[in-house]
C-alpha cells in the first residue's frame, strides 16, 4: 500500500477519533506531522513513525472533502 503524503492529503486513520470520525487533513509536515480532524476540527501532532504506524490510507489531496 502506498503511504507517501503529502501536505493538504487526507488521510484515515486505523483508529477513530474520539468523534467517530477517522477522516484527518494533514496540515503541517516537518519532523512532526500535524493533522486535523475532519470532522471536529481537533488538531493533533504526531512524530512521523507514530504518524506512519497509525495511518491507515492516504486519501489524497481534498477532493471529495469539502468541509475545510
Ligand atoms: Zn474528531
Amino acid at each position: 500500500m502506498d503511504k507517501t503524503f503529502k501536505l493538504n492529503d487526507i488521510v484515515v486513520m486505523k483508529k477513530n477519533h474520539a468523534c467517530g470520525e477517522n477522516k484527518w487533513k494533514i496540515i503541517r509536515v516537518g519532523v512532526d506531522v500535524k493533522i486535523r480532524c475532519l470532522s471536529c476540527g481537533r488538531e493533533v501532532m504526531l512524530d512521523r513513525l507514530e504518524f506512519t504506524r497509525k495511518l491507515k490510507k492516504v486519501l489524497g489531496e481534498e477532493n471529495e472533502e469539502k468541509k475545510y
